[in-house]
């Protein structure tokens, strides 16, 4: 499995590509938004013979959402997410007026709900879903335990956590989701953030402030 990420839009978010042997691969959270980010995420999967297969949003913020509408109609694949994001998702496009996003063009809707425990599939490849909200009420994480990595959207970064003051963010939910779900997973995870550098659990069980 490789993991390719790109830092798109003003946010500075990283979007994902994930392939296997087989060529498929899975897009998540696709911030392209500039003629030129959507060049360079073409590029790569031409580059590399790649074959979308499927769109996932680990949230619905904008900035992990502003490529939705590209990726599914440049490789004719389906959104998946859970469906507690779909009144972000629904208001997206009078919140991407308010950060000035005018070109913005939308997202269409989930074709597939993710909720805790499904595997989503690629090629020879799966991922667990981990239900984890408090960033965003229906957040979650793509946890692959055989490659021992997890792609954790905004529920944790270097040395920090995601925000909780956006509309349906909880401080004690988010912390909760931490506790619950990724603090039991092996020292040696990968995590790969929605923002800045990835990282990995025993580092973060070390350093991150929030974590105690
Ligand atoms: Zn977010
Ligand atoms: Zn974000």
């Amino acid at each position: 499995m490789k993991i390719k990420s790109f830092t798109f839009n003003l946010f500075q978010e990283n979007t994902y590509v994930i392939y296997d042997e087989t060529k498929e691969c899975i897009i998540i959270d696709p911030g392209c938004y500039t003629e030129e980010e959507r060049n360079t995420l073409t590029h790569f999967i031409i580059s590399k013979e790649l074959k979308p297969v499927k769109l996932i949003n680990t949230h619905c913020h904008i900035d992990h959402i502003l490529g939705n509408k590209f990726a599914s109609r440049e490789w004719n694949i389906e959104l998946y997410s859970h469906k507690a994001e779909l009144p972000l998702l629904e208001n997206s496009s009078e919140i991407g007026k308010i950060y000035g996003l005018e070109d913005y063009e939308g997202s269409p809707y989930p074709k597939k709900n993710l909720s805790d425990g499904d595997i989503l599939t690629f090629g020879k490849s799966s991922f667990e879903i981990l239900f984890t909200p408090g960033h965003s009420p229906g957040h979650i994480c793509l946890y692959n335990k055989k490659n021992n990595l997890i792609i954790a959207g905004d529920v944790i970064f270097q040395k920090s956590i995601g925000r909780t003051d956006l509309p349906g963010g909880d401080y004690d939910t988010l912390i909760q989701s931490i506790n619950n779900k990724l603090l039991p997973l092996p020292n040696e995870t990968k995590i790969f953030c929605g923002h800045g550098p990835s990282t990995n659990l025993e580092f973060e069980k070390k350093h991150n402030p929030f974590l105690n």
